[in-house]
């Protein structure tokens, strides 16, 4: 990959050869890996970092998410968290220096149910009260904004109106990594590609370094951020983690011209849809329901997001499908994600994202450099500890996660 701007083409970052040690190691370059390098290196100083990769860089979830970044949760830590992350993309493409296509083109969450519009109006409120730009939409104010959905009454799920957060909307996946990649290696951390991590040195409870394809390497601090496969490491030491890891999938259309300047998600349907610049219509929907480690999954999830689709919007009937993928998701039992010291010291966790942790790129890489370089929870990441599933302080964000975002 090469940098865009100079004439000249260079790198955007440098291939290394693993030291023999390191101060951090990161395990994952998905965004979150990259992020929370990126930040020891630029916010705490802790350059001596290297981030390992079993494959290529943000190949994993990372490349192959739907790209909607928004903030409007219902629950005070994911409040907390999520506004952090949406903060810091918009001020994100200035800091790197680096173009992100971060579009803050408005989400609507479409409302079809009595049940619908009471939860719907509950989360506007709950938003409001957290300084979070939510407002609740009538079904002709949604038609006004959405002029090709289809908000007739007679419909089998009516639109009854929508939670709109008008600051959401999307960023490109791929420049985000790359961005994060290149202003990684200029502070001098280490991205080391084809490199996968086997398991842990220790020295009794202590962790100090990794087994991996190309050697051991010691590390005296260890981020995990290896999503699907978290559970598969930590399981190497002994360490059960609540985490199931599911196949999710996606889809994009042939390129269409503009048809929809913002981002619909429908619970109840169960799809979602934005249409990037270059004219695909992106498709996302919920996970495939068994377990599974391929980057592929199950066809009728497709056919049902597709039916979902035309149903909200006929003219989509007309539209080619390109192609489809899937990535590995890791969700928790209360949906949301766990960011924690673990009972082993030098290693940290930072799992559990689900179908939406894109979003959270940012924050989620600055509260986990923090937490990293000062070895205790940074204050966001404080409800977020693997304590919780024995202390029953569960963050229950299942009607927010009920849909792939
Ligand atoms: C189809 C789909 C649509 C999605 N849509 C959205 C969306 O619209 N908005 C949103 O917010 N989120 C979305 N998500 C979720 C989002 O993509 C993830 O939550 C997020 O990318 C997680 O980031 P990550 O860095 O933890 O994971 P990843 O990008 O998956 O990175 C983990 C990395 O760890 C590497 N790894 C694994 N094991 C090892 C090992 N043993 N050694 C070394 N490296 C290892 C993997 O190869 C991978 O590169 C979507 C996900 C999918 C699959």
């Amino acid at each position: 990959m090469t940098a865009p701007t100079d004439g000249e083409p260079r790198p955007l970052w440098r291939r290394r050869t693993p030291n023999a040690r390191y101060d951090v190691v990161i395990v994952g370059s998905g965004g979150h890996g990259l992020a929370t390098a990126y930040y020891l290196a630029a916010h705490h100083g802790i350059t001596n970092v290297a981030v390992l990769e079993r494959g290529w860089l943000a190949g994993g979830n990372m490349a192959r998410n739907t790209c909607i970044i928004r903030s409007n949760y219902l629950v005070d830590a994911s409040a907390g968290i999520y506004e952090h992350a949406l903060r810091l993309w918009e001020g994100l493409e200035d800091e790197l220096d680096y173009p992100m296509q971060v579009s803050q083109r408005g989400v609507l969450n479409l409302a079809h149910t009595t049940h619908d519009v009471r939860e719907s109006v509950r989360r506007v409120n709950a938003n409001q009260l957290n300084g979070i730009d939510s407002h609740w939409l009538t079904t002709d104010e949604v038609a006004k904004l959405v002029p090709i959905l289809d908000t007739s009454a007679e419909l089998r799920h009516p639109v009854l109106g929508a939670t709109y957060q008008p600051r959401a909307g999307i960023a490109r996946h791929d420049h985000v990594a790359w961005a994060l990649a290149h202003a990684a290696d200029r502070l001098g951390v280490h991205l080391i590609e084809d490199c996968e991590v086997t398991g842990f040195q220790r020295d009794g409870d202590r962790v100090i370094g990794v087994h991996t394809s190309q050697g051991p390497i010691g590390a005296d601090r260890v981020g995990l951020c290896a999503a699907g496969h978290t559970s598969v490491l930590a399981s190497t030491l002994g360490l059960r983690l609540p985490l199931q890891s599911h196949p999710l999938q996606a889809l994009v259309s042939e390129l269409l011209e503009p048809v929809l300047d913002t981002v619909v998600m429908s619970n109840t349907v169960h799809v979602y849809v934005s249409q990037v610049d270059k004219g695909e219509l992106v498709l996302g929907a919920g996970i495939d329901a068994y377990n599974g480690y391929g980057q592929r999954g199950s066809f009728p999830i497709i056919g049902n997001q597709i039916s979902a689709a035309v149903a909200l919007f006929p003219i989509f009937a007309r539209a080619h499908l390109l192609r489809t993928w899937g990535g590995i998701v890791d969700i928790s039992p209360d949906a949301s994600p766990i960011i924690s010291l673990t009972p082993f010291q030098g290693l940290y966790l930072n799992a559990g994202w689900g179908t939406g942790g894109f979003k959270a790129t940012p924050g989620a890489g600055a509260v986990f450099a923090d937490t990293i370089a000062h070895d205790r929870p940074h204050p966001l990441a404080v409800p977020y500890t693997l304590d919780r599933f024995r202390t029953g302080a569960l963050i229950d964000e299942h009607g927010a996660a009920a849909v792939a975002h």
